[in-house]
């Protein structure tokens, strides 16, 4: 069964929304395999966001993902990695559609779209890569 990485970013922690985005993910059905809180090192969050190394956004997006703990959540379904993509809405709040957790509960976003509740792997690939840096004994 697929699995992906989903983070409650320090902005959805910091608002009380963790228990909400875990209510929706529920609700759609997919199973809960780990949740952690955790507060990300550099380092950590250095190698989950390798392929933005070098572009303009890539320090301050550590730094915020950094500024606070985060829930990790490892999630298990049929289709769970585009799925909770489709959950979570577009990058970037203001365009996200009504409906998902981006569009809905994205308010505090300001001038840039870095502050967005929420991340999920893109791919069976990340999902793997990104479920062994978060949760090294699964
Ligand atoms: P995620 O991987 O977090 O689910 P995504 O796949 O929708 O998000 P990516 O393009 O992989 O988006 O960017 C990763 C994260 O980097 C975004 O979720 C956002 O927090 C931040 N980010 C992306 N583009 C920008 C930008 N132009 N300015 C500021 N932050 C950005």
């Amino acid at each position: 069964v697929p699995r992906t990485l989903v983070l409650v970013k320090p902005d959805g922690v910091r608002r009380g929304l963790a228990g909400e985005i875990l209510r929706r993910v529920e609700a759609k059905g997919y199973a809960l395999v780990a949740v952690e809180l955790k507060h990300a090192t550099e380092e950590l969050l250095a190698q989950h966001y390798a392929e933005h190394q070098g572009k303009p956004f890539f320090a301050p997006l550590v730094e915020f993902m950094s500024s606070g703990p985060v829930l990790a959540i490892v999630l298990e379904g049929q289709g769970v990695i585009q799925g909770f993509r489709s959950l979570a809405g577009t990058t970037d709040p203001t365009t996200a559609a009504p409906g998902t957790i981006r569009g809905d509960l994205g308010r505090d976003w300001g001038l840039d779209v870095q502050q967005n509740l929420v991340h999920g792997s893109d791919s069976d690939e990340s999902a793997a890569r990104e479920i062994g840096l978060w949760f090294p004994s699964l």
